[in-house]
């Protein structure tokens, strides 16, 4: 349709004047929903050559006379490319929900203990990582946006704290709120890098990211999810201490009561 998009701004000044200043932002609109689309066909696309050669190197790496070491490397950058475009198609898909259906009840125990479990399994144990719920507490969202949230946040706590590192992981009342935290006593984040650390694809150590396998586009999903939840992310770090990673829930969207029984 014809129909344009106004983007109106009203300025006051001097002596009760006011300034009416309105620009059309449809074509600008239509750019974002085009990159947007984009992304989410391409990371879509990707998908299948991926699992295709991920099966064939599976071939591979069982039968005799192969190199193994150039089958694991190629297993390997198999593995990368796939958690990539996962984390691609997890936040085209995040950037275009608009609205949180806010009668889902997530049971943040049980996810936060499976959070848990697989960052135990990635560790390796390397770490130590506990839990601390507040069995009683659910929230109100959508579950797979708060999963990823709760699971990049916890993940890069052990890909960013080295080996003998302490993880907590806490989800409980504060002050009328639900609070989540995960805190790391690792390598931690000056200063500086802290207001971009959401930007796509922005790192503090490009190299040693690489090395983890991160993407660069966790923080990214964590920040739109939480916005879908009237929340934000809350960074506090000391360099060579460690980090901590929080998140307030407003109390239109927790729950005191006993958890749902499946
Ligand atoms: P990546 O896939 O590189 O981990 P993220 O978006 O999840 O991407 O994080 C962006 C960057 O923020 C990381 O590359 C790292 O430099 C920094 N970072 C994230 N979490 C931590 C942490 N717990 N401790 C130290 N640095 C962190």
């Amino acid at each position: 349709s014809d129909a344009r998009l106004l983007e109106i701004r009203i300025m006051a000044y001097g002596d009760n004047q006011k300034l009416l200043l309105a620009r059309d932002v449809t074509r600008l609109r239509q750019l974002e929903q085009m990159r947007r689309d984009f992304v989410a066909n391409v990371s879509h696309e990707l998908k299948t050559p991926l699992t295709v050669l991920q099966g064939y190197l599976e071939i591979m790496s069982m039968m005799p006379a192969q190199d193994e070491k150039q089958v694991q490397a190629m297993t390997d950058q198999t593995l990368r490319m796939k958690g990539l475009v996962d984390q691609l198609l997890t936040l085209s898909k995040i950037e275009v929900s608009t609205e949180v259906d806010p009668a889902r009840r997530i049971a943040m125990g049980l996810l936060l203990e499976q959070v848990a479990e697989e960052a135990r399994a990635v560790s390796a144990g390397r770490h130590t990582i506990s839990v601390e719920i507040d069995p009683a507490l659910d929230m109100f969202g959508d579950e797979l946006q708060i999963r990823s949230a709760c699971a990049n946040l916890v993940q890069n706590a052990v890909n960013y704290t080295p080996e003998g590192g302490q993880i907590r992981v806490s989800w409980r009342h504060r002050e009328g709120v639900g609070r989540f935290e995960v805190q790391d006593s690792g390598e931690g984040i000056a200063p500086e890098h802290l207001p971009r650390l959401t930007e796509r694809f922005y790192r503090v150590d490009r190299a040693r990211s690489r090395q983890t396998g991160g993407s660069g586009l966790g923080l990214a999903i964590v920040k739109h999810a939480l916005n879908h939840h009237n929340s934000h992310l809350e960074i506090q770090s000391v360099p060579g201490e460690g980090s901590t990673f929080g998140f307030s829930i407003p109390s239109n969207l927790i729950s005191a009561q006993q958890p749902a029984r499946a």
